[in-house]
């Protein structure tokens, strides 16, 4: 019980209060920190660093983070791949016993791709104004229309999530302007 309570005094500090209110507990921090770190390593790689997590309670099924410019896939985006491993693994697409952590708002693809797979529960972590299909342009998995509506969760570690986008995009301006300069 104690210990319970600890880990939801955990979810509070790192998710906020909004987020644990909408069913975040300390082991979705938890995906989200390692899919963080699946982010760092892809920027290192020179790709836009997402990274995403899909899990089952406390169990790591797949995870993946952003591979575009390696693999030259336009779909190869972090949790669209992790999902297609995860089903590929379990040799089985309905992945409804599974959450899913990804650091950037899915776009409407993935968004697609998780009402397809029947995931359970998403957690993401910085809102995509652009492109976002859960909550900022669109709102597909919670459409209506659709046979199967994840709840979502927004906003687990968005701030650090977010830094680590801003970071690459302007050490990606810097390198460019540097190349610039050496050109010209
Ligand atoms: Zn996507």
């Amino acid at each position: 019980m104690r210990r319970t309570r600890r880990r939801g005094a955990v979810a509070v500090r790192l998710a906020g209060p909004e987020a644990v209110r909408r069913g975040a507990r300390a082991v979705d921090v938890g995906m989200m920190l390692r899919a963080m770190t699946l982010a760092r390593h892809a920027a290192r790689r020179g790709e836009v660093p997402v990274g995403a997590v899909v899990y089952r309670g406390r169990e790591v099924v797949c995870e993946h983070a952003n591979d575009r410019e390696a693999t030259g896939d336009p779909t190869g985006h972090a949790e669209l791949v992790a999902m297609r491993e995860a089903g590929r693994m379990r040799g089985a697409w309905r992945l409804t016993d599974c959450s899913l952590a990804v650091t950037l708002e899915p776009c409407a693809m993935c968004a697609g791709a998780i009402v397809n797979a029947r995931i359970g529960r998403v957690f993401f972590g910085a809102h995509d104004p652009k492109a976002g299909a859960c909550g900022s342009l669109w709102t597909i998995p919670a459409d209506g229309r659709l046979n199967h509506r994840p709840p979502i969760v927004a906003g687990i570690l968005a701030r650090a999530c977010g830094r680590q986008l801003t970071a690459f995009f302007a050490e990606r301006r810097r390198a460019a302007r540097r190349q610039g300069t050496a050109a010209g």
